[in-house]
């Protein structure tokens, strides 16, 4: 059988500073295929998005989704704005939609602190922060989504679901990406469903033996990660908890713009920066492209996988060296880590690095 050599992306660049950094992940994905024999990138651009609201009505085209769906995987910039909403008052946020019709359960938020950023902890050092926040992405506290309830302006309910299905699945996953410990935070000892996710969780560690397991409960994690981040590898959790605890963790290496981020099924792949559409500083060409451009990295280390193309595996790897160069280098920062180049200076150094 001859090796997959042409693989399609779904480039969905959104609103705000997810149109800049997209860019930015592009042309270090065109500087990869440069460099690679047998590897052909065809990347079609796909609407969608707040603007794409305003103007068509819709957040999410069909011919967008059904992109995404054909695509070997989908590369995302940001969406939303605070201007434009629905009638309900609601922000537009197709990326959950996506989630939700990708069955994309595994959100995958690997925070890592460079050598050259600052982190706000003056006890930690560069590389002593390493792990990831997995996030479960397809219930929990965001399952009733939109199908909340505000009874008589008096009262209001959510409902948070788990499943035993929902649970396995992300628990398993933590354990395929762990290299040493996985730790489950929860709030097991107040909610049943808190409870029922972390006896999962034990069920599914009794089948990863080589891998240490753990239990912290959602508040001492919040403490954990200021006092001993260097202690953690993988960190899974519930979709409310994981949201939280990975801006939380992306402050600690240097801010939302060097947190990079996969959203992760078992046919597809969502690949985007962590953070949001920055209305504050979009259109001023200063973005930091950094977690969009990690964010590409971790897009051809699965396609990598995925395919048995080991190449892409390697380029993922020289996507992060590039981008810690240039970071210890010093030379064109970012200016959110204190530096003046633009977004496509930091952008063009980066590829140049490949
Ligand atoms: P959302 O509601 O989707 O989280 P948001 O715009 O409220 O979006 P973010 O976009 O995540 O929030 O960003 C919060 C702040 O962090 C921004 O206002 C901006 O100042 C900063 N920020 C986020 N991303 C970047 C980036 N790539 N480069 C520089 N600064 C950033």
């Amino acid at each position: 059988m001859t090796k997959k050599s042409e693989f399609h992306i779904a480039v969905l660049p959104g609103d705000g500073i997810g149109v800049d950094v997209t860019a930015e992940a592009v042309r270090v994905l065109r500087a990869v295929e440069q460099r690679l024999n047998d590897v052909t990138f065809t990347l079609t651009t796909h609407d969608c998005g707040a603007v794409c609201y305003q103007r068509t009505g819709d957040d999410l085209p069909a011919t967008t989704l059904d992109a995404c769906r054909k695509a070997d995987a989908v590369l995302l910039g940001a969406m939303g704005h605070p201007d434009i909403r629905k009638p309900d008052g609601t922000e537009l946020t197709p990326q959950v939609t996506l989630r939700v019709k990708l069955d994309l359960y595994a959100g995958v938020r690997p925070c890592k602190l460079y050598p050259g950023v600052p982190s706000p902890l003056a006890n930690v050092k560069p590389g002593e922060i390493d792990l990831v926040i997995l996030r479960e992405q397809t219930e929990g506290l965001f399952a009733s989504l939109q199908a909340g309830i505000v009874l008589h302006d008096q009262v209001a309910t959510d409902t948070l679901v788990m499943t035993r299905r929902g649970i396995e699945r992300i628990c398993a996953f933590a354990f395929k990406l762990a290299r040493r410990k996985v730790t489950c935070v929860d709030k097991a000892n107040i909610f049943k469903s808190f409870a029922f996710f972390r006896k999962i969780f034990d069920e599914v560690a009794a089948k990863h033996p080589s891998i240490a397991k753990q239990h912290a409960y959602i508040d001492a994690m919040a403490l954990y990660l200021v006092q001993k981040p260097g202690q953690f590898d993988v960190i899974v959790t519930e979709n409310m908890f994981g949201d939280i605890l990975s801006d939380l963790a992306a402050g600690l290496i240097g801010g939302m713009g060097m947190a990079p981020s996969a959203d992760i099924g078992d046919d597809h792949a969502v690949f985007q920066p962590a953070h949001g559409t920055a209305p504050d500083i979009a259109g001023k060409g200063i973005a930091n492209p950094i977690a969009a451009i990690l964010s590409a990295g971790m897009m051809l280390d699965w396609l990598g996988r995925r395919h048995q193309r080991a190449e892409l595996q390697q380029a993922a790897v020289k996507i992060e060296n590039a981008v810690a160069e240039v970071l210890a280098d010093g030379k064109k920062l970012p200016v959110d880590q204190g530096g003046t180049a633009t977004t496509q200076a930091v952008g063009a150094a980066i590829a140049q690095r490949l």
